[in-house]
């Protein structure tokens, strides 16, 4: 049993409770408390640090590459296409607009893809006069080939630019967050995971490990690829991703983050080392799932990717390698919706989340 002091402090009934302490939770939670200054909000996290995505990707602060766009639009059409879109890009500006570069690390040295085959440039100028509307500029995309050489990068026929992407850190950003949620006096649990939920007429109680439970008025899932514990109807597929980060390289020619095959390989400098990320598509079965392993098959195709279209004909020791985990549906939309009376998800961010994340916060504070 509880103690008197546990029961109305840490374990006091709130008004909202979040689960989940990621990027979705953490930018969710912010929105509200700006919204609604006086509503009491708990986020619980079952890791001592929030586990998932959001501190295990590559950091891209990107909006769509030029491929990503041209296959989103053929699968789910242009309007929902240019919404995603739009989100995604306000949602950088708005990391930019709360946090200085320095504090994350931002760094805009543009986004590029690496394309090796002809067909996507035939549709660079529709594609720019449809983001003109959301990006400003005229040309969101553009051919610049003398940097294939300037970068070093083998097998590699076209290289398009895009000036308004950049990188950050990812760690920096959460716990930049993080800091945020503290000064709002938003309230945390971390090490607690969430065992069930009880939605009754007049509030719901969360059930946590050993005999705990916390009432709350309303309750928002932040969980995305872990979503499927307590939102079974929707879906939601995990998709891991491996990475590897090389030791340091001497004279890097390479800055910038870059995409290639519909964005299913990544890869950016991170000072002087280089970040890789991806391959997915070689392994889906397989990479289907929500348990935090590399495996070694992946890990030899990033290698070998590394080899042949990075750093050609280098030598080049790995330092680190980790792998993370994003949710997927057979459209790229994420889920952002009220489940019950007192319940609500936003989850299933896909693959660019950071820059989803602050734009999904402002629309559950809309909605709850
Ligand atoms: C390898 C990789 C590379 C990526 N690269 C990029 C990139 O460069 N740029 C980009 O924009 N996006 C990238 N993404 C995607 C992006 O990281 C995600 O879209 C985003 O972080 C999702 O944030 P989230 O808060 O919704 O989910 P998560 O970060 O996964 O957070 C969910 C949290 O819920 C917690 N949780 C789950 N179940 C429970 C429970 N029962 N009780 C309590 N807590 C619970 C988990 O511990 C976790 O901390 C990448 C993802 C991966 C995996």
């Amino acid at each position: 049993m509880n103690s008197i002091w546990e029961l109305e402090t840490f374990y006091r009934k709130r008004e909202v409770i979040i689960i989940g302490a990621g990027f979705t939770g953490l930018w969710t939670a912010i929105s509200i408390k700006e919204k609604y200054p006086e509503k009491s909000i708990l986020i619980i996290e079952r890791n001592s640090v929030p586990l998932g995505a959001s501190m295990r990707n590559a950091g891209f602060a990107c909006f769509g590459s030029l491929t990503e766009v041209i296959a989103d639009a053929e699968k789910m059409g242009w309007d929902k296409t240019l919404q995603l879109v739009k989100m995604r890009f306000e949602g950088l500006k708005k990391i930019q607009s709360y946090f200085k570069n320095p504090e994350i690390d931002f760094e805009l040295n543009g986004g590029y893809e690496i394309l090796n085959n002809e067909g996507p440039l035939q549709k660079l100028d529709e594609v720019n006069q449809k983001l003109k509307i959301i990006t400003g500029v005229e040309k969101t995309y553009f051919l610049h080939q003398q940097k294939i050489t300037e970068f070093g990068l083998g097998k590699s026929e076209f290289l398009i630019e895009n000036p308004l992407e950049g990188s950050l850190h990812s760690g920096k950003l959460l716990q930049q967050l993080l800091k945020k949620c503290y000064e709002l006096k938003i309230e945390f649990l971390f090490g607690t995971e969430v065992e069930s939920v009880a939605e009754g007429p007049n509030e719901i109680e969360v059930q946590l490990a050993r005999d705990t439970s916390i009432c709350c008025q309303q309750i928002i899932h932040c969980t995305n690829a872990f979503a499927p514990k307590f939102l079974e109807k929707e879906e939601i597929i995990p998709a891991r991703g491996q990475i590897i980060l090389t030791e340091p390289i001497e004279n890097l020619k390479l800055k910038g983050t870059f995409h290639y095959d519909e964005g299913f390989y990544y890869f950016r400098n991170l000072g002087n080392r280089i970040l890789l990320g991806g391959g997915r598509n070689q392994d889906f079965k397989t990479e289907e799932t929500t348990a935090f392993e590399t495996t070694v098959f992946l890990q030899n195709h990033l290698e070998n990717f590394l080899k042949e279209v990075i750093l050609p004909n280098q030598n080049i020791e790995i330092y680190l390698r980790w792998s993370g985990i994003m949710a997927m549906g057979s459209e790229k939309t994420p889920i952002v919706k009220q489940i019950s009376d007192r319940q609500f998800c936003a989850v299933r961010l896909s693959g660019m989340g950071v820059a989803l994340a602050p734009k999904i916060g402002e629309m559950v504070a809309e909605m709850i």
